[in-house]
């Protein structure tokens, strides 16, 4: 026997797409996957996951996909997502992690240099009436050269009105 090292791409034999999470196999002897929904997601020479007839592309860390966002809205609406979700289980965030990367898209353009660490939280910035901070450098933490965001949640004890959603604060 070979090596599968060799003979598969980075991520092995197979991977989950990461949009519909079926298991899909590698093309042998190649750096691409093939979903039958979603077509082919290729491995870049830096180990990130491209899509490539949409050009998305994903970082894996420890087994989750985390999509890496070029655009604010993309972004915001993972975000939104994750919200609802985290509101289905009773909880609410009082705080969003946002990876440091990002800070740039926040700032509309590109981020300045963090000269100091009060630079990591930004003059009351929210997002949907949520207290935002940005993370730790990757090299401090390096999931978030990875992960996207966190929550810090509180049991939601409003759960029992109608309590409408992320939106009103
Ligand atoms: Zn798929």
């Amino acid at each position: 026997m070979s090596h599968p090292a060799i003979d598969y791409p980075a991520f092995g034999p197979e991977i989950q797409c990461p949009h519909c999470h079926r298991t899909i196999p590698a093309l042998f002897l190649t750096d691409t996957y093939l979903c039958p929904r979603h077509g082919a997601f290729q491995v870049s020479p830096t180990g990130e996951l491209i899509h490539v007839p949409s050009g998305r592309c994903w970082h894996q860390w420890e087994g989750t996909w985390y999509r890496q966002h070029i655009h604010i809205d993309g972004l915001r609406f993972e975000i939104g997502e994750a919200l609802d979700q985290l509101h289905r289980q009773g909880r609410r965030a009082t705080q969003i992690t946002i990876a440091l990367r990002y800070q740039g898209l926040f700032e509309g353009g590109p981020g300045r240099e963090l000269s100091v660490p009060k630079r990591l939280y930004p003059l009351g910035q929210k997002l949907f009436g949520i207290p935002l901070v940005f993370s730790p450098a990757p090299d401090v933490a390096p999931r978030w050269t990875s992960v996207n965001f966190e929550f810090t949640t509180v049991a939601d004890t409003t759960a029992q009105l109608s309590y409408p959603g992320f939106r009103i604060r």
